[in-house]
């Protein structure tokens, strides 16, 4: 893709057909506030959720789409029995978020689905020419080449809602690509910052959840602990705006103000700024290239004393040295970097393995599967299930 923003065409002013995967969540609920701030854009025609039947039951209550999707069949039957008098289909699985992705009438797709399983949707979206605003940065860092072949063959668009990449977007409107020479995805530094790195055997699941600057789903919070996220948003970057490697720099910024910035050959650098708040990112993904008037929280800048920056230490945090490794090798690398990252955040959930132990486990699993050879989707979904058989028979020491 262009390393400029893509043109779309307007909001001609009819409702729009959403279809929101990932409902439940921390992106999906907050895709539901914006809906809610503009009731008469849009029109919810799918919703889907893995687990929390209670919260998919009542957001079919409040937008009655046409259809729902939960993740098992047990789950299905308590979801069917609550929407009994309802005009609303329920489905079961992935299958059924694909479907929800190509619902008649379905003009955006919300990817709000976390990590490797939100890929078969989006793929499914891109074959059927919608629009998606992606949160779902995994399936760029899997998938890029492939959502780019997609992209291209069925004319399908692509708004980033990653608050970083959303700011790279909106700092690329009206710029063309010969005229960018650096993108810098500003990084908060996560809850360990400042953080001695001969303590950090010892982090809890709890300091770890404990983000200071954004309010996110339990994956994305340890991600942003390790640093991965960072290292998972340069290869989304990678993808997004065809950007190499060596034009993506990464800057600690704790602040969260300046959301990311773009460097131009003539020396000038535009970033984008504003409260730490994923409802703006959200909405303009939905309004571009519109901008729609909102009551978010702005910037207080008489009350805003410093903006402060420092280099990533990637030897604290190894994970954002690893997805640079991951993509500069290619192939079925950041595939690999990705499914032994989630099945090592998962486990340190469970407590079951340390914090320090998730780039381990991430590098462990690239050195030993990782193969500079691209496959086909096929391919990519054997390595997902090697990397994450890999790390659970690692038996790294609690
Ligand atoms: P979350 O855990 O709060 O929500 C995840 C959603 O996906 C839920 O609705 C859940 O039901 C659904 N889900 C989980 N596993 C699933 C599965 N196996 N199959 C189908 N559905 C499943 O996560 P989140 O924080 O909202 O993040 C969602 C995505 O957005 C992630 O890729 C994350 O990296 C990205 N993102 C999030 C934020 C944020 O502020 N939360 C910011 C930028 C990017
Ligand atoms: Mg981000």
């Amino acid at each position: 893709m262009a390393l400029s923003a893509p043109s779309i065409l307007p909001f001609n002013g009819a409702p729009r057909g959403l279809a929101i995967l990932g409902a439940t969540g921390s992106i999906g609920t907050q895709t539901l506030d914006v809906v809610r701030l503009f009731p008469s854009k849009f029109r919810v025609l799918a919703l889907t959720a893995q687990h929390n039947a209670a919260l998919l039951i009542a957001q079919a209550r409040e937008f009655r789409p046409r259809c729902v999707v939960i993740g098992d069949e047990t789950r299905a039957a308590e979801v069917r029995t609550a929407l009994a008098g309802e005009d609303v289909e329920v489905l079961v699985g992935a299958e059924g978020m694909c479907e929800a992705a190509t619902w008649p009438g379905v003009e955006t797709v919300v990817a709000a689905v976390v990590g490797f399983a939100g890929l078969p949707s989006v793929l499914a979206a891109l074959e059927a020419g919608k629009k998606i605003a992606l949160a779902n940065k995994e399936t760029l860092v899997v998938a890029g080449v492939l959502v780019n072949d997609l992209l291209e063959k069925h004319g399908g668009t692509l708004v980033p809602i990653d608050s970083e990449h959303s700011a790279i977007f909106q700092c690329l409107v009206g710029e063309p690509q010969r005229t960018i020479e650096k993108l810098i995805l500003t990084a908060s530094g996560g809850p360990f910052r400042t953080r001695p790195a001969h303590t950090f055997d010892a982090i809890s699941r709890e300091e770890a959840l404990d983000h200071p600057n954004w309010s996110m789903g339990a994956k994305i919070t340890v991600d942003s602990a390790t640093m991965m996220n960072k290292g998972l948003e340069v290869i989304e970057a990678r993808w997004l705006f065809g950007a190499e490697a060596t034009r993506i720099d990464v800057l600690v910024h704790p602040q969260s103000i300046i959301h990311s910035m773009v460097v131009f050959r003539d020396g000038s650098t535009k970033a984008q700024l504003g409260v730490p708040d994923m409802k703006v990112p959200i909405q303009y993904a939905l309004s571009y290239p519109d901008r729609w008037p909102a009551p978010h929280e702005r910037l207080d800048w008489a009350q805003l004393r410093r903006l402060d920056f420092e280099p990533p230490d990637t030897t604290r945090f190894p994970c954002l040295r690893l997805a640079y490794d991951a993509l500069e090798l290619g192939g079925t690398a950041p595939a690999i970097l990705n499914a032994a990252n989630e099945q090592a955040v998962a486990s340190f959930l469970r407590e079951e393995m340390r914090f320090v132990d998730i780039p381990r486990a991430v590098e462990a699993a690239l050195d030993e599967l990782a193969d500079d050879r691209l496959p086909a989707l096929d391919g990519l979904k054997q390595a997902d299930a090697e990397a994450r058989r890999f790390v659970q028979e690692l038996n790294l020491r609690v």
